[in-house]
């Protein structure tokens, strides 16, 4: 029986979140991911998938982890122990060929390639300097480190500045610059090119999470940093966006890599991602590099729902990348803005506190080359009626 203690805490604290409009749920989707999908029943088009490149339902990835699968499912054991197949090692070379980097590690999520890196590499004598709207990941990771964490205000390169300035520089102790590259919440991009000069001026090192940038930006898809020819020291992914899979991976040079095979406690401790997974992340990854028409398809449908949003006087936020926020304040209304798409055939995510600060709920709306202009100017059409009524 649960202790009346803790059957008090859970209660108290869902009334809680209840009552901020803050519970979440899961809806079900039955069958494949893809533009169209069905969710609780219902046919929907979906606007909020991170599957940038329509992936996640390619035959060719599905066809490539089968051919795995003829092998077994689970990997069965840690990669330092026995878990470490061909597959993933050949998705580990196909990746530090494409990115142009000496090595990668895979991981099994980029939530543990985060934690990973910022744990294994970082202590208390050590400092942090991220942006304040950095994953939740990063944050985490870096508090497990038990570095001194300094938080800069958004994306602003002065700012970063003057703290890095502000610390005495010591042999010994690392200073380490974080940022995601696309934020997730903002799809507005960090300032790279600034932040490396500082960093490298600075004697700190550059930890960027490439997250919703891999496979989207830049001209040959190589991410964030391509598209502003900068370079970070410190490079982590995940498959499980544009890549249509699962995992995650972290670039970098020989020794990054061979200390965080050693220490990454995430990498050393968790069970190796099933190779049948890795085998589809290669393929998509294949996919991505050798068929730029993707990336231009999607490219046209942000700028088609762009363009359409700025006729129709829906003020979006500053991004050019597939994740366009509509900020909409108060969490409530965001939900029910939300659910009155949702009743009309439209999934857009309601994003609530904590995942971005309070007063700022919005729809987060992604847009993938799964689009069909003509969900796009439908969706739109439901947006100009349905956001402005609470
Ligand atoms: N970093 C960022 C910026 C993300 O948006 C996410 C996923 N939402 C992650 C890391 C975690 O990646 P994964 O889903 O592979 O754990």
């Amino acid at each position: 029986m649960t202790p009346p203690a803790l059957q008090a805490h859970l209660a108290a604290e869902l009334q809680r979140i209840r009552d901020a409009d803050l519970y979440r749920v899961r809806r079900v989707i039955d069958g494949g991911h893809g533009a169209q999908i069905r969710v609780n029943g219902q046919t929907c088009i979906n606007f909020c998938s991170n599957d940038y490149l329509g992936l996640a339902s390619d035959p060719r990835l599905a066809e490539a982890a089968r051919a795995a699968l003829a092998h077994g499912t689970g990997s069965g054991a840690s990669a330092l122990i026995s878990g470490y197949n061909r597959e993933h090692q050949r998705l580990e070379e196909t990746l530090a060929d494409f990115l142009g980097v000496p090595r990668v590690l895979l991981f099994s999520t980029g939530w543990a390639a985060n934690l990973g890196v910022l744990r294994g590499l970082l202590g208390r004598d050590d400092t942090i300097v991220a942006d304040e709207l950095n994953h939740a990941s990063l944050i985490d990771g870096g508090r497990l480190s038990g570095a001194r964490y300094e938080r800069v205000p958004h994306r602003d390169a002065a700012a970063f500045g003057d703290v890095l300035s502000r610390l005495t520089p010591h042999a010994s102790r690392l200073t380490l610059v974080v940022t995601d590259s696309v934020f997730s919440m903002d799809g507005d991009v960090a300032p790279l090119p600034e932040l490396a000069a500082l960093s490298a001026r600075r004697g700190a090192a550059l930890m960027v999470d490439d997250a919703h940038g891999f496979g989207v930006l830049g001209p040959t898809g190589r991410g964030a940093l391509e598209a502003c020819a900068a370079h970070a020291d410190i490079r982590t992914g995940t498959l499980g966006k544009a890549a249509g899979a699962a995992g995650a991976f972290v670039a970098g040079d020989e020794d990054l890599i061979e200390y965080l095979v050693q220490r990454a406690r995430s990498f050393v401790f968790s069970t190796a991602q099933p190779p049948a997974v890795a085998a589809a992340a290669r393929r998509g990854v294949e996919i991505l590099r050798d068929e730029p028409e993707h990336r231009q398809q999607l490219f046209d449908n942000i700028r088609r729902f762009r363009d359409g949003a700025a006729a129709l006087d829906i003020p979006l936020g500053d991004s050019q990348t597939p994740i366009q926020p509509l900020v909409l304040g108060d969490a409530a209304r965001a939900l029910a803005v939300s659910q009155r798409l949702f009743e009309q055939g439209y999934w857009v995510a309601a994003i609530r506190p904590p995942t971005v600060p309070r007063g700022t709920s919005r729809l987060r709306i992604t847009l993938t080359t799964a689009h069909r202009p003509e969900q796009i100017d439908a969706l739109l059409e439901a947006l100009a009626h349905a956001w402005r009524t609470d």
